[in-house]
């Protein structure tokens, strides 16, 4: 199985391009961002925790988005294998992922992460705000907290996959298919 981590900081460009990887390599996306906005539209529960973090910037607590990812991994067994996108975000998530996967004897292959400056994350997740009506794009303040909730809290897992071989910076500042390409590399190296 190929297992990657598509890593990076708000407006790092993970969704963008996991599509692409998706594509090329015919993983199974799981965005955690995304499975948490669709609870908030289905009105779930679930949903309605998650809300009230997401639009104050903060994490959803660890065991909400575990548990998500743990159904997701147990629906999809047979799977090629998947891009995580804005999971693990802490050192706890991380540990729990790798229980979930070493018990099936499928680790995590690679951390793809992107690497852009601060200033640049910005100017993307202002610009996303103003076609993709994600409110936490739209809110200066909320957009510099999820920057530093990075910095403090989910930062620390490149330490985490450095100490297992397995983290690949890749630069995140050009053009889309720039970036795709770099990618591209880096993932037929880790195969
Ligand atoms: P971005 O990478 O642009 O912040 P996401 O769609 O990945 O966007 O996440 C949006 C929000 O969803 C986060 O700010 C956070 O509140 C919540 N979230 C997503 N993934 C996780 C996670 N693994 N752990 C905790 N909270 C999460």
């Amino acid at each position: 199985m190929l297992n990657l981590i598509l890593f990076g900081p708000p407006g790092a460009g993970k969704g963008t391009q996991a599509e692409f990887l998706i594509n090329s390599y015919q993983l199974i996306h799981l965005s955690t961002g995304d499975l948490l906005r669709s609870e908030i539209a289905g009105q779930t529960r679930l949903g309605l925790e998650a809300k009230a973090f997401m639009d104050k910037g903060e994490l959803v607590p660890d065991a909400v988005v575990i548990g998500m990812i743990k159904s997701k991994l147990e629906n999809n067994k047979t799977a090629k294998g998947f891009i995580f996108d804005g999971f693990p975000r802490t050192v706890d998530q991380a540990k729990a992922l790798d229980e979930l996967l070493n018990g099936n004897e499928t680790p995590v292959c690679g951390m793809l992460s992107l690497e852009v400056e601060r200033q640049e994350l910005i100017n993307r997740l202002l610009g996303r705000g103003l076609v993709s009506g994600r409110s936490d794009d739209q809110d200066q303040s909320v957009i510099e907290n999820r920057i530093n909730v990075y910095n403090d809290k989910t930062a620390p897992l490149i330490a985490y996959y450095q100490a297992q071989n397995k983290h690949f910076g890749i630069n995140g500042m050009g053009t889309i298919p720039e970036i795709a390409e770099r990618l591209k590399q880096t993932v037929d190296n880790i195969m």
